[in-house]
């Protein structure tokens, strides 16, 4: 058999240490076949579903083929919301940690400023959505000219959300030496249209067709009026009883609607949906990826990409008017190999939709009997319990790299004309610390902040506490991540 370690590809040492350190043994197959071909700047088309380990498999190479010495960004990842930004940056943010790679997320509804602060320091990959990218653009803060790597991630999702316009917008504004990567779940003729226009010579890659994700997971629905969702959703889940599930909902006012009832009969839940900030909601994502509550109720936002293993429910309270949409949200569940399960109420106006789904996946749902109440008493007992034992909480995704890092805080920035080479020059002058022990240095206004890595944090702290920095002591503390 074939080893599919990491080690037989050419990528660096300090890739190889946090790919190990991230915990990945063997390739995905969507890496096996996308690695190589990046590293050796082929254009590549991905048909690919979600959790197959496709970030990874354009951010390994993108990773090791950035020059850190360039300070202008190399590489653009265009994706269609912002959670997915934020996590697509995460990813980077691991996996390059110990070549120091720099990462900017744009995103709306952050503040622009900040994000033009960033993208002013040593960046090497900027991942955007595409509206606050144009804006970056048209107001001069994102500097295009050396980029070298561009992928649209989610391109299926980010057409159907209406974005093809801001995309060829951007695309005009690449270098046109570069490499593209696309990836999309489903391949419409749009998007074919957009690979012929802005690819040269694609390879496409296709791993496991949508079918055989679809097929790996049980699919049942229940017919239902209006009025009688509430009552069944509570049957069902108390007979399900599952470790974690994903209620969706098709509006925000529903979210909330879920939420306060579920809530109100003692559920471990908490919601998400576009109308909150997205500073909650990025706490509440954090939480349950975590395992802190077992119910999520949540509008599509939380539908796409987002990187939850583990999920053993999916629930559509409302049924998607999208087909598509129908695939991504049960794809939440039944990841990566594993089996999962997922159950859609269908009132009787959801008939088209029903059949578009079926149509689409190729396969009926099971459509199952109400369960009358005496039946979901039988299983009151298990779920109450369950109910009051706290999920497993699980470790962030960073965590072991965090443990060998030590991020410190410096009260000085660029107001006082801190600069990189200041606290390089300071932390090299300690004995047994070299600049390879240096990670990702960030100047603000009045603090930076400096990683220090391979458990060199205590040592660097201790004596910072006593040596200057730039001519001056400096008040330098612990950060934690
Ligand atoms: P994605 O398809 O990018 O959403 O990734 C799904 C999950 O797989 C993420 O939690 C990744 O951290 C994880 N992952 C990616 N590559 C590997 C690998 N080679 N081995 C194990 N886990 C991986």
């Amino acid at each position: 058999m074939k080893d599919k370690g990491f080690e037989n590809y050419k990528l660096s040492d300090e890739l190889l240490k946090s790919i190990a350190m991230l915990g990945y043994k063997s390739l995905t197959n969507v890496q096996e076949k996308v690695i190589p071909e990046l590293l050796a700047h082929k254009d590549i088309i991905v048909k690919s579903q979600t959790g197959s380990g496709k970030t990874a498999a354009y951010a390994i190479p993108i990773c090791q083929l950035v020059e850190w010495e360039d300070n202008k960004p190399q590489a653009l990842v265009l994706v269609p919301t912002r959670e997915l930004a934020i996590q697509v940056k995460e990813d980077f943010f691991n996996l390059g940690r110990f070549k120091r790679i720099k990462v900017a997320a744009l995103y709306g509804k952050a503040p622009f400023e900040l994000q033009e602060k960033e993208l002013k320091q040593k960046t090497h990959v900027v991942v955007g959505t595409p509206g606050r990218t144009i804006d970056h653009l048209e107001r001069g803060t994102l500097d295009t000219s050396s980029i070298k790597y561009l992928v649209i991630d989610e391109a299926d999702e980010m057409l159907s959300m209406g974005f093809l316009e801001q995309l060829e917008s951007i695309i005009s504004q690449l270098p046109k030496d570069r490499v593209t990567v696309l990836l999309s779940a489903t391949m419409a003729k749009d998007i074919e249209s957009l690979c012929s226009a802005y690819m040269k010579n694609p390879i496409f890659i296709e791993i496991a067709s949508q079918s055989t994700a679809v097929d790996r997971i049980l699919q049942e629905g229940y017919r239902v009026d209006e009025d009688g969702k509430l009552d069944l959703l509570k049957d069902i889940t108390v007979i399900e009883n599952p470790d974690s599930c994903i209620i969706f909902c098709n509006t925000k006012q529903r979210v909330d609607e879920v939420h306060k009832e579920l809530l109100s009969c003692g559920y471990s839940c908490e919601k998400i949906h576009g109308g909150m900030e997205q500073r909650d909601r990025l706490r509440v994502m954090e939480k349950f990826k975590q395992g802190y509550f077992r119910y999520l109720i949540a509008t599509d936002v939380a539908a796409r990409g987002i990187d939850i293993d583990n999920i053993s429910l999916v629930v559509n309270y409302d049924i998607p008017q999208d087909k598509e949409v129908y695939v991504h949200r049960i794809g939440r569940t039944g990841r990566r190999d594993r089996e999962g399960k997922a159950i859609t109420l269908i009132s009787e106006a959801d008939d088209r939709y029903l059949r578009d789904i079926t149509k689409y996946i190729g396969k009926e749902l099971t459509i199952k009997e109400k369960p009358d109440s005496s039946q979901a008493s039988g299983f009151k007992k298990a779920f109450l319990e369950k109910m009051r034992t706290s999920a497993l909480v699980k470790e962030a995704k960073g965590a072991p790299l965090n443990q060998e890092i030590m991020k410190l805080h410096i009260n000085a920035g660029k107001k006082t004309k801190m600069r990189a080479v200041d606290i390089v020059g300071t932390l090299c002058n300690i004995d047994g610390i070299t600049k390879d022990d240096i990670g990702i240095i960030n100047i603000l206004d009045i603090s930076t902040y400096v990683e220090i890595l391979n458990n060199k944090g205590e040592l660097a702290f201790q004596e910072l506490q006593r040596i200057n920095i730039k001519g001056r002591p400096r008040r330098v503390s612990k950060v934690d991540q």
